[in-house]
């Protein structure tokens, strides 16, 4: 057996393990996951158990999760359901898909935007696939196709292939993207093996997820490294998440570590407004702060966007801290790093 399917089949996702694991009670651990249902492998086990709460607050089922807090919010709030003409697929934009093509993943995060679906109603069938490639063949607008789940890497190696290839084969969709958390949470998933099926999908990009420093370990390097040294293209989608990288210095170190590991930062996305996840949210306010600071210290290499996914289907936004005073008037002017004021008339 491969080594991460090894890996994999020590993973724990019943109430008395996951109780034992996490210092729950078993009732606690029962009312949780029967709701959002939890796995945690063994190599992140292991990982989150040493570095402490940034990591296991992101794998640990809680409470909070189905507080009655919750319940006035909403389970799909950026409408990936509504933008959805066939299973598994949502066409919010025009000219780029988000395509679910596996139900599973190494670990279930505790702050997911699909926790709705996840371990629940989410199932991938080959029809499913087939509905999803048919649709994406029959509309020529789609240039970018963006595969998800589930974590598409907890595919097989021929299945994967056999999906890129089918996608490579549309004359229409010009790149194929990947989100995955694999070299975070699974790292030996990365086999040489997977690392050139990749590789003969090309132009292919993979958007990695990491939140915190403590979850580049050597594994995670030797992953990436497979995938930079078959010319694959990365960047990585951190979420920022309370209590656990909600801090200008770790971000800037987290961020600087992706840049090493040949990992652009991509987005930093503020947590959805998704049931289920409220105490991982964090203000407005702290995110556009943690940014400008960054902005302040660090190149635009090791710089994400902020994006917000916006409830009511509004669609991604990238808010930024206004640099521009009197935009339009002739004393607008624009603040510069060390915060002064500096006059930036338009043509005269
Ligand atoms: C985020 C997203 C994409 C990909 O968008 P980019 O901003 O280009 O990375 C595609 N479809 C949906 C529904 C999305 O939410």
């Amino acid at each position: 057996m491969a080594i991460w399917k090894e890996i994999m089949s020590g993973s724990i996702r019943e109430a008395g393990d996951i109780a034992q694991a996490f210092g729950l009670t078993r009732a606690q651990a029962s009312a949780v996951i029967s709701r959002y249902p939890a796995l945690v492998n063994p190599y992140f086990r292991r990982l989150a158990e040493e570095a402490g709460d940034p990591l296991l607050l992101q794998v640990r089922p809680d409470p909070s999760e189905i507080s009655p807090l919750n319940d006035s919010l909403p389970e799909d709030p950026i409408g990936e359901e509504s933008f959805s003409p066939v299973p598994n697929l949502t066409h919010r934009y025009p000219d780029r898909v988000l395509f679910l093509v596996s139900d599973r993943c190494a670990v279930t995060c505790r702050f997911c935007t699909r926790k709705r679906k996840v371990g629940r109603g989410l199932r991938v069938t080959p029809q499913t696939i087939r509905e999803g490639l048919r649709y994406i063949a029959g509309d020529g607008r789609i240039r970018d196709v963006l595969l998800s789940g589930g974590d598409p890497l907890m595919l097989v190696d021929d299945s994967i292939e056999d999906i890129l290839s089918r996608l490579r084969g549309m004359d229409h969709v010009e790149i194929l993207r990947v989100g995955t958390r694999i070299p975070a949470v699974l790292p030996q998933r990365v086999t040489p093996e997977l690392a050139a099926a990749l590789s003969r999908q090309r132009p292919l990009y993979v958007h990695v997820h990491f939140n915190h420093p403590a979850e580049i370990t050597p594994e995670a390097v030797l992953a990436c490294d497979l995938l930079a040294d078959a010319g694959i293209p990365m960047s990585s989608q951190t979420v920022l998440l309370a209590g656990v990288n909600d801090d200008p210095d770790l971000l800037e170190s987290l961020f600087r570590k992706l840049v090493a590991l040949r990992v652009r930062p991509y987005y930093l996305f503020q947590v959805d407004v998704v049931r289920g996840t409220e105490h991982f949210r964090t203000p407005l306010r702290r995110g556009l702060q943690i940014m400008e600071e960054l902005h302040r210290r660090t190149s635009p290499m090791a710089l994400p966007y902020f994006a917000v996914d916006l409830p009511m289907a509004g669609g991604k936004v990238f808010p930024a801290l206004h640099h521009v005073v009197a935009l339009g008037r002739p004393d607008q002017a624009l603040i510069a790093p060390d915060g002064t004021t500096i006059p930036y008339p338009d043509p005269l």
